[in-house]
């Protein structure tokens, strides 16, 4: 409070911080820098700065990122990709989604594959590569201990996510959310964005397929699930890079990014 009384602006390290500053936020960039310097789940913040002072042996010379890691793609993406949190030595420490582990090397070639990615490595921030008309992001943005946020850091991060989608909202037409975790965690984000929700809810599956309808402000929103493409189950057949492509391939065509069907 200030000296009248008045309560200021929740701090970084506020539970209430992304809803105060998420919703303020006019544009990508700005939700961008503010997200980055969010401090408000403990226990993420803890682990994401302890891994990037301990690190991994291959990156032991590397400075990681280690803070919240924005969203990846245009600002007026037709596409959108919902995965789960950045990897504790992918995203968190080169600072982008997907961007120097195993599953990012899975995605960003399927999206090559497809022609929704300019190159099908992600290495590091400097690496060249761009994406058309797609946003790679998460539900979480901070790396979590054994990749598993808990429900509570889940909701205290939705408004960033919720932002992300309404702003990409004039322009965006479909959602792939890999895995469950990003199915159950897109659906409430695009509920407070302002989309309307079926009922009952649809269980995640690989291939399953929702319509939201249109609102006054934006066209109908195709969301399509695929499993994710974590090392357990791209290793185990689970998830072949074919699956992969078919889905991305799918929702670029109801994204209009390209008319034909998969190619694999
Ligand atoms: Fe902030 Fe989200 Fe990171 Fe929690 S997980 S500290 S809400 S950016």
């Amino acid at each position: 409070m200030d000296v009248t009384g008045a309560a200021g602006p929740p701090t970084s390290d506020d539970g209430a911080y992304p809803g105060y500053r998420a919703a303020r936020s006019r544009g990508l960039g700005e939700l961008d820098t503010h997200l980055t310097r969010c401090r408000a789940c403990p226990r993420l913040v803890a682990w994401r700065e302890q891994v990037a002072t301990t690190r991994r042996r291959a990156f032991h010379d590397e400075e990681y990122w280690a803070k919240p890691v924005p969203g990846f793609g245009p600002s007026d993406a037709a596409l959108a990709i919902v995965g789960l949190a950045p990897a504790a030595h992918g995203g968190n420490r080169t600072g982008r989604m997907f961007t120097g582990d195993a599953s990012g090397d899975f995605l960003f070639a399927a999206l090559h594959a497809v022609g929704l990615a300019s190159q099908s490595r992600a290495t590091h921030r400097g690496d060249g590569l761009a994406l058309y008309g797609v946003r790679v992001t998460a539900p979480v943005h901070c790396a979590p201990p054994q990749n598993k946020p808990t429900p509570a850091e889940r909701d205290t991060c939705r408004p960033w996510l919720s932002a992300e989608l309404a702003l990409l909202g004039p322009s965006l037409r479909a959602v792939v959310a890999l895995g469950a975790f990003g199915w159950q965690s897109l659906l409430p984000a695009l509920g407070a964005a302002g989309w309307q929700m079926p009922r009952p809810r649809l269980a995640f599956g690989h291939g399953a397929r929702l319509t939201l309808p249109a609102t006054d402000e934006r066209q109908e929103l195709r969301i399509l699930g695929s499993y994710h493409p974590s090392q357990r189950n791209t290793f185990t057949g689970r998830l072949t890079f074919a699956m992969l492509v078919d889905v991305l391939a799918r929702a670029a065509a109801l994204a209009g990014l390209r008319s034909e069907g998969p190619e694999v």
